[in-house]
């Protein structure tokens, strides 16, 4: 599957560190994510959930616990972090 999550991860950008993302969009603001970051990432937001990129390690335990699949890696810069 061409566009899934882990063909993503294949690519890597010089200056870029992958951390997750949440779609505010498909967020259904259920609260399950956020018990499964062992770094506390995961707020409550405009009753929506974010991942504080600062935070965040990575870990990816939060994107299976997603029912609503609303939680993707994207890559930022590592010195905006
Ligand atoms: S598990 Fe998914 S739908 Fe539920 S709060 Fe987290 S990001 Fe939103």
């Amino acid at each position: 599957m061409p566009n899934s999550k882990s063909s993503i991860l294949d690519s890597q950008t010089d200056g870029m560190v992958w951390r997750a993302y949440i779609s505010q969009e498909d967020c259904i603001s259920c609260g399950a994510c956020v018990s499964h970051c062992p770094n506390g990432a995961i707020y409550l937001w405009n009753d929506k959930y974010s991942v504080d990129t600062g935070t965040c390690h990575f870990v990816q335990s939060c994107f299976s616990s997603c029912p609503a699949d609303a939680i993707y890696p994207i890559q930022v810069p590592w010195n905006s972090i």
